[in-house]
């Protein structure tokens, strides 16, 4: 079994939505490899940094994100694999590719909770606001009006 530390910059922008992993940002990496039977093992985490913008209030974040994987790479010749060893390396670019992209939210917030924009002015709504009051449905406005008729 062999352990690996390495810290690489990203090839390229990885993930698709309001937050991404930035090309260049540093990936720091902690991986094992292991000899099994079929291939080898690869299991370890990544740490990085995803930026963006919360889907709240278009506020810039960033944010650390570690995630474990672990896949194994087959010996060429093998059942049809997603990974293959080839010329006696493991390519971790998908893998680790892979990992972070499902793990990067898919509505990112600024902080859990970020009352958004102001629906009518689209200005931010001041931190500690709460959300803002829904609207009431228009079939119980009129009950609430039959309500103020009925009110002695
Ligand atoms: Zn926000």
């Amino acid at each position: 079994m062999r352990e690996h530390r390495l810290t690489i910059p990203a090839p390229e922008r990885w993930g698709e939505g309001l937050v991404a992993i930035q090309k260049g940002e540093e990936l720091d990496l902690d991986v094992r490899l292991e000899s099994v039977h079929e291939g080898i093992l690869v299991s370890g985490d990544v740490e990085t940094v995803f930026r963006g913008e919360c889907g709240r209030c278009l506020r810039e974040i960033d944010e650390r994100v570690e995630v474990d994987f672990q896949e194994l790479f087959e010996y060429p010749g093998g059942e049809a694999a997603d990974f293959e060893v080839q010329d006696d390396h493991v390519d971790l670019e998908n893998l680790v590719r892979d990992a972070i992209v499902l793990a990067l939210p898919f509505q990112p917030v600024c902080q859990p909770d970020c009352p958004g924009l102001d629906p009518n002015t689209g200005e931010r709504l001041a931190e500690g606001a709460g959300e803002a009051p829904a609207p009431i449905d228009p079939r119980w406005a009129a009950l609430q009006e039959l309500n103020d008729n009925q009110a002695p």
